[in-house]
């Protein structure tokens, strides 16, 4: 399987290089140069597998030329032994036809875990390989900083500096990260926003001296090793609800746009499946889109749902590169011009196109507590503020015969305000967290400075060298 930009030009590359690679050079990302698909005899076989079975299954084709599906399937059993429920993706119906799948069983309990455990054996079975080392470094404003340092504490040929915003993480999200005690994980928070991190981020890679000597690397949501890993619990899920022989719709809330490019990939592999309804906080840029076909960008609100406070879905490029028909050229000009512009221009056909299988609504945070407080009140079910807006979504898309399934993407023990204020209820951390509170914390606070950030690395990489 090889792998092509969406802006075209950039090489083409292995599925190794691109796990490695994450961004293209050219500013794109990177997608499979035809879909690889499954027969309906094929996905049949695939009903009675065991969850990392059918993911080895599911992502061997991507990988193909890299890795074998046998190999695959000793990384998918090691990631994802360490959940904490027996079936890993469990599903329960909440209303008639409305089914919830919860991805949020891992060690940090978010679905950000489905594919980071995965991208940790990747990522040391590749650089073994290959005998090179890398140093991952990354900005978070929450979820995804701590399911990176779960799966890649002691890893071996691998470090992770984790930039956090000081003070501005809730306390369970930061404690996650810097509970953690690895040779190979430093975490800094740094004196500023959540944007001056991404900015220090950006800036260590445009430091073309600092990249080459540290063999820097990122694991953000655009790696399409990602992508590829999550694919496999939408195939889980619809296999289970009688496809291929019958169709279903899956609902998803929504940041970067990664969770549900998955389940539109699971689409592209023949699936049958009819419909995604994506639901957004007020931070809405996706919902707006498929309203009206604006695609403007606004400034970014804080909500009940941080990891939903997105200004752009960096992932929506794949889904716009298919819209296109695969015109790199187009994609390239648009995504420059939203970039310059703030606003996207998307012809109407391909809006269509879009609109005929994406659904979208927006709630805010009163909406969002009300959802919360009545799926308690009518189904005795807790759902966190992220996975409550999914399964509204879900709710308002729903097709009679269709079964829908809604992603719960998060604990609710990981948002206890919000749980309060909409329930009454503080629900308990899971076994293997109760005592997150009484954990010693390790991190360095460090100002604002793009050379202070980079000793800082330094330090950590030579250090554990
Ligand atoms: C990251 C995250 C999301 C958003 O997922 P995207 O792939 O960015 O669309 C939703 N809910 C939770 C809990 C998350 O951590």
């Amino acid at each position: 399987m090889h792998y092509i930009s969406t802006r075209g030009q950039a090489p083409v590359r292995s599925f190794s290089e691109v796990l490695l690679a994450g961004l293209a050079e050219d500013g794109g990302l990177y997608v499979p140069q035809t879909w690889p698909t499954f027969s309906d005899a094929d996905w049949r076989a695939m009903r009675g597998l065991s969850y990392p079975a059918l993911a080895a299954r599911v992502i061997a084709p991507f990988a193909a030329g890299c890795l074998t599906e046998a190999d695959l399937m000793k990384m998918t059993t090691a990631a994802y032994a360490g959940f904490d429920h027996p079936a890993i993706v469990p599903v329960t119906e909440v209303e008639d036809g409305l089914f919830v799948k919860e991805l949020f069983h891992g060690p940090t309990l978010a679905f950000k875990d489905m594919a980071m455990q995965l991208l940790g054996h990747l990522f040391e079975h590749v650089l073994a390989s290959r005998g090179e080392t890398l140093t991952i470094v990354g900005a978070t404003s929450g979820d995804t900083g701590s399911a990176a340092i779960e799966a890649f504490a002691n890893r071996a040929r691998i470090n992770v500096v984790i930039l956090h915003p000081e003070g501005r993480t809730s306390e369970v999200q930061r404690r996650q990260m810097t509970t953690v005690k690895a040779p190979n994980i430093g975490n800094l928070a740094i004196q500023g926003t959540f944007d001056d991190c991404q900015d220090l981020v950006k800036a260590m890679f445009a430091d073309v001296v600092f990249r080459r000597d540290m063999h820097l690397s990122a694991v953000n949501s655009i790696n399409w090793a990602r992508i590829a890993a999550q694919v496999a619990y939408y195939v889980h899920a619809a296999l289970a609800m009688g496809a291929p022989d019958r169709e279903v719709s899956f609902a998803v809330p929504t940041g970067n746009f990664g969770n549900v490019l998955a389940a539109w990939v699971a689409r592209q592999m023949g699936l049958p499946i009819r419909h995604f309804a994506i639901g957004s906080n007020r931070n809405d840029i996706l919902s707006r889109f498929l309203h009206d076909n604006d695609m403007s960008m606004r400034a970014v609100v804080p909500s009940l749902s941080p990891s939903m406070d997105i200004q752009v879905s960096s992932n929506f490029e794949r889904l716009l590169f298919e819209l296109l028909d695969r015109d790199a050229d187009a994609c390239a000009t648009m995504m420059m011009d939203f970039r310059k512009t703030g606003r996207m221009n998307i012809d109407p056909d391909a809006w269509r196109r879009a609109t005929a299988l994406f659904s979208g609504i927006a709630l805010d945070d009163d909406g969002t507590r009300a959802e919360i407080r009545s799926l308690y009140d009518n189904s005795h079910y807790l759902a966190d503020p992220h996975s409550a807006i999914g399964i509204a979504a879900g709710r308002a898309a729903r097709e009679p015969g269709v079964p829908m399934i809604a992603m719960a993407t998060a604990h609710p023990a990981k948002f206890p305000d919000a749980m309060e204020a909409a329930t009454g209820l503080r629900p308990a951390l899971p076994e293997h967290l109760a005592d997150l509170f009484e954990r010693e914390e390790r991190f360095r606070v460090v100002e604002n400075d793009l050379g202070l950030v980079e000793d800082a690395v330094r330090s950590l990489v030579l250090s554990n060298s």
